[in-house]
Formats: C-alpha cells, sequence, structure tokens
C-alpha cells in the first residue's frame, strides 16, 4: 500500500469504527451525544491524515504581539495546501466576514462573485497561482473539512477588486436601476524616504492599513514566503489571500514594496489580469523598481489602483507608481520622500481615472492627510529612522482644524470618531474603520529580512465593538463579524525566523 491509500485506510476504519459505535449506542438511545462522538472522531482522524501530507514539510506557524506568523516554501501546490492547512480556522472565518461585507456593499449574491472569479479571473491567472489557490482549497478541506472551492478562494482574493472596481464599473455597462454607490477604498498612509531626508542616508519605509476594522482585525499574517522560484518574500497579509494587499513587502533582491489606493479612482478592464496576481508576482519575481514597474502593469486590470511606493535597497534610489488604468506615471529619486495617503497626482491620471477627485478639498481625508505628511516629514528632514517613522504612523495631527484629534483626517485614521466619515469613500459618519496596523523598515533591516509590526491603532489605542454597537445601532449588521482591535507592541520579524523570539 503506497502512502495516501494507508491514510484512507486509516480514515475508513475510524469512519466504520464511529459508525458502529454510533449504531450500538443508537440503540440506548443516545444517538446525538454520540453522533457527536463520531463526528468529533472523525474531524480528529482527518486532521491526523492531513498533518501527516509531505506538503506540509518545512512549513510552520507561530503567534506573537498579535500576529500570527507563518512560513510556507516550495512549490506552488505545496505552498497553497501548507497556507491552507496552516490557517485554515483563520480563513473559514476571514471569509464569512469578508463575504458578508462584499454583498452587503453591492447587493450582490455569493453566486455573482464566484461567477466573475471563474469566468473573468481565472483564466487570466498565472498557472503557479491557480496552482497554489488549488493548493489553499486542498490544505483547507484537509484540516477543516470546508465547503469551501477554488471559485470561492479566487473571489474571495479578489475581494479589494470585485466589489468596489468590477461591480461599479458593470453596473454602469448593464446601466443598472438603483444600484448601491459604491466607490473605490482610499486604504493607508504611507511613505518612502531617502538620502539627505533620512538620518542614515538609506531608505526608510512605512505604512499603516486603513481598512473597515471588520476586515483590519484580521489582517494580522506575517508571511514568510520561499518559494521555489523566485525570490524570498517577507510581507503581512490576509489569512487566505496570496498577495500581501496592503501592501508591504520585502524580498530578497532588495526590493522594498508598499503602496496607497487612489481616491474616487473609476474603471475596470474585464479582459486584464487581477490585481492581486499582479502584486504578488511582482513581489516575488521584480529585482529592480523598472521590473517591478512592467510586472505590474503587465495585464493591469484596474482592479484595487495603487500609488505604489518603492524602494531598491542596492541603489538607495525609491520610487513612486501612479498606476491608473487609462494613464499611470513613475518618479523616482535617490534624494526624496514620496508620502502617499490616497490622492493621484499626475494630471493626466486626475482627468482620466479618478475625473471626481478634488485636490483642492483641505477638509477631506485624503488632502489633510497629504498636508501633514508634508509638514511632518519636512519637520523631520535628516533624522527620519525607524523609531520615528513608527511614531509617525501613530500621528493624530489634524491640519484642517489645526489639532490633536483622531479623526478620518490624521495619518492614524479613526473614522468611528468622526461625525464627517470619508463621503469620498462611501464612508459613512462613525464608520468603523481607519489605521488598523502599521510596518516599518528600512535599508539595513530589508539586507536581513526584517519588518517592525504593530496590530491594531499604530498609536495604541483600543477600539471596543461592543459600546461601539451600543453607540451606532446602524452597523448593526456587522456586530456577527465586528470584533474588538487591541492593539499589540512592535513587534520585530524577520524571515526564517523559527518561533516567538
Ligand atoms: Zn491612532
Amino acid at each position: 500500500m503506497n502512502d495516501s491509500m494507508r491514510r484512507v485506510a486509516a480514515v475508513l476504519l475510524v469512519i466504520l469504527g464511529g459508525a458502529a459505535l454510533w449504531w450500538a449506542d443508537s440503540r440506548a438511545a443516545a444517538s446525538a451525544s454520540a453522533n457527536d462522538a463520531m463526528v468529533a472522531t472523525i474531524a480528529a482522524a482527518r486532521e491526523r491524515a492531513a498533518a501527516n501530507d509531505s506538503r506540509l514539510k518545512g512549513a510552520s506557524r507561530f503567534e506573537q504581539g498579535g500576529w500570527i506568523y507563518v512560513h510556507l516554501e516550495g512549490l506552488p501546490g505545496a505552498m497553497g495546501y501548507q497556507h491552507g492547512y496552516l490557517l485554515a480556522p483563520e480563513i473559514e472565518d476571514a471569509f464569512a466576514a469578508v463575504s458578508a461585507g462584499m454583498m452587503h456593499s453591492t447587493e450582490r449574491d455569493w453566486e455573482f462573485f464566484r461567477r466573475a472569479a471563474h469566468e473573468m479571473l481565472w483564466p487570466k491567472i498565472d498557472t503557479e497561482y491557480q496552482q497554489e489557490l488549488q493548493g489553499i482549497v486542498e490544505g483547507l478541506r484537509a484540516r477543516t473539512g470546508s465547503k469551501l472551492d477554488v471559485d470561492d478562494i479566487v473571489a474571495f482574493n479578489a475581494f479589494e477588486e470585485l466589489p468596489d472596481y468590477y461591480v461599479p464599473w458593470l453596473n454602469k455597462q448593464q446601466k443598472t436601476g438603483q444600484a448601491p454607490d459604491l466607490k473605490s477604498p482610499g486604504n493607508c498612509s504611507a511613505f518612502v524616504a531617502t538620502g539627505s531626508w533620512t538620518k542614515d542616508g538609506q531608505i526608510v519605509m512605512a505604512h499603516n492599513n486603513w481598512t473597515s476594522y471588520r476586515n483590519g482585525e484580521r489582517w494580522r499574517i506575517v508571511f514568510d514566503i520561499a518559494p521555489k522560484n523566485g525570490y524570498r518574500i517577507l510581507m503581512d497579509g490576509f489569512p487566505g489571500v496570496i498577495a500581501s494587499d496592503d501592501d508591504f513587502g520585502i524580498n530578497s533582491d532588495g526590493l522594498m514594496v508598499t503602496e496607497t489606493t487612489i481616491t474616487q479612482f473609476e474603471g475596470w478592464d474585464p479582459n486584464g489580469k487581477p490585481e492581486f496576481v499582479r502584486a504578488r508576482k511582482a513581489l516575488q519575481y521584480a529585482g529592480s523598481i523598472d521590473e517591478y514597474t512592467n510586472i505590474i502593469l503587465d495585464g493591469n486590470n484596474g482592479g484595487y489602483a495603487n500609488d505604489w511606493l518603492l524602494g531598491d535597497r542596492k541603489t538607495g534610489e525609491i520610487a513612486q507608481l501612479e498606476l491608473g488604468l487609462r494613464a499611470h506615471q513613475l518618479w523616482k529619486t535617490k534624494d526624496g520622500v514620496l508620502a502617499g495617503s490616497n490622492w493621484a497626482r499626475d494630471p493626466q491620471v486626475l482627468k482620466e481615472d479618478a475625473p471626481q477627485f478634488d485636490p483642492a478639498n483641505k477638509e477631506s481625508s485624503p488632502n489633510a492627510r497629504r498636508a501633514r505628511w508634508d509638514e511632518l516629514l519636512k519637520e523631520n528632514k535628516g533624522k527620519i529612522d525607524v523609531a520615528l517613522a513608527e511614531k509617525m504612523l501613530g500621528d493624530h495631527r489634524d491640519s484642517a482644524q489645526h489639532q490633536e484629534e483622531a479623526n478620518e483626517r490624521t495619518l492614524c485614521g479613526h473614522v468611528d470618531g468622526s461625525p464627517r466619515g470619508v463621503p469620498e469613500w462611501e464612508w459613512r459618519p462613525y464608520y468603523p474603520g481607519g489605521a488598523v496596523q502599521g510596518k516599518v523598515t528600512d535599508t539595513t533591516m530589508a539586507g536581513e529580512m526584517r519588518i517592525m509590526a504593530r496590530m491594531g491603532h499604530p498609536c495604541g489605542g483600543d477600539f471596543l465593538a461592543k459600546p461601539f454597537l451600543a453607540a451606532h445601532p446602524e452597523y448593526a449588521w456587522q456586530e456577527p463579524y465586528l470584533r474588538d482591535m487591541k492593539a499589540g507592541p512592535w513587534t520585530q520579524f524577520r524571515s526564517g525566523q523559527a518561533q516567538q523570539e
């Protein structure tokens, strides 16, 4: 008997044993509890069998500082299996929260997203990522007996692009009457600095992730990926998703990558390649700013359109790639700082891809944070290092009101405290969203494949779900998924880390 036959036989034996037990017990009118016991026995046998799968070799997981660190290695299918297996409980939980949000905002059912994944996205995904996504399904099913299939996982991987880019485009195409007003998201505050701007003259890169607290509280994975092909990757990420997606990552050829999204972006190309695939591929295969640009532009579908902030530790050069669908622009410098807070600046991109955005409105979240980045970075020119960058990510200066107040206009966003919300992103007053975690690295750290990361608001403040929901019943639909988001400490992670250290 080969390994897999032996495993099947072992599981069968347990099932038969369990069934016999169940049959005997049911005659004693204790069928309910016996049935529970049988289910538990079968689940344990399945988990034991899955844990012996040779594809798990080399993979590992531990938790630290509120983060879950996962090491994946090898062929694409094996890395997917490891991902699905090691994060199975988190994937099922995150899938429930994310899919509920996608259906709620778009008023489309899940079948609609599965179809979009199957017919539109899947055929454009590179074979290696198809294998990785398939592997996630297999690992997940082996561990928990999950019913999710590859269409579910692909739609879920596209959670930043299908609801807010594809659906509004489709509604417009189909002239859907009374369609919900969907706006592309505004995720994140970030900067990358180099030359005379930083303390040691090398690159410093920092990013905090802005999203709903419902999703953001689950954005707590540190992925250490050692693929058979391409560069080693260290990035933050979301359970079940193959790209960082918020995005923050470094690779072993010295590339440093982050981004902030373009507010009020409009456009979608159904024939393009999903953004989550292009972003993952670029981080895995790009060794320079130009290579990164070429990979992410190849098959650009307009999904999750970002201002990419890049650094190359080998040259000390940084760059901003403003990636619209109809237009894009690349700026590079070896002495400067490039900041992002969800605004486009290239006239062509503004005109063709984000025509509704008003760069002159000082009161809006993107522009108020832009002004604050300008002020804060200039004040600290020549002093910027990792410790200072960590502090900047937790900044609460509202540049529109000229005062300290954590709200939608501060670099560390707390929109749940704002009676204004962020209308540009369709975030209503007191929307439970804002900065949900932060990461920082620099040239030295990137050379050693290290990052600093803090879970929760980068300022260290906690979000508590119960009092929030009591005060804001308009968000009651989120109640099953909205949890406390408590801040952890700034914590260091590095590639190849085997456990908490
Ligand atoms: Zn804060």
